[in-house]
């Protein structure tokens, strides 16, 4: 018989609650295995260490105490109390329903019509070049944005009046 059988057998073994036969058995195998010998050895200990503690028995008053607080306790609606009726949970439960009908019946305000599902295709292409924006190589290609005058916003009179003068110049130019 192999080691992880008899294994099984040493808790019984060693309370004797082996038949005469199972018992030989163990004994014979213990005789040649030692591995088994220390584990049948390290159960006896546990065994032995169990025993030594003190049995800790409730003293007559525990038990009177615990009925007592049982007894005490409100007695709690059982799992099926939730199935009863109750007229506030069925008349939200009712406009819930109404609601969900009223919501999933109404016609849907703009319906993709053919046409429109054509006009989506149609532009689907043109989505799919977003990467021209993604490189941004293209913007660097836009003229240099206008460099506001250091005085213009300091002296906007002054600015008017370079500007009516630019106008003069233009116009004697002409
Ligand atoms: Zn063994």
């Amino acid at each position: 018989m192999s080691c992880g059988r008899m294994e099984n057998k040493f808790l019984a073994y060693l309370d004797g609650r082996l038949k005469e036969s199972e018992r030989l058995d163990v004994e014979k195998h213990l005789a040649g295995c030692a591995a088994c010998q220390l584990r049948v050895n390290e159960f006896r200990a546990v065994a032995g260490l169990l025993d030594e503690l003190p049995q800790i028995e409730p003293s007559p008053a525990f038990d009177v105490r615990v009925r007592a607080r049982v007894a005490a306790e409100p007695v709690k609606q059982g799992w099926w109390a939730w199935l009863t009726p109750s007229p506030r949970v069925a008349f939200a439960a009712s406009l819930l329903l109404l609601a969900t009908v009223w919501v999933a019946s109404r016609p849907s305000e703009h319906p993709l019509t053919p046409a429109d599902v054509a006009q989506i295709d149609q532009e689907l292409p043109a989505l799919e070049n977003f990467d021209v924006v993604a490189d941004f190589g293209a913007l660097t290609d836009l003229p240099q944005p206008v460099q506001p005058d250091d005085a213009g916003d300091a002296n906007p009179d002054q600015d008017q009046n370079q500007n009516q003068k630019q106008d003069q110049d233009s116009n004697q130019t002409m």
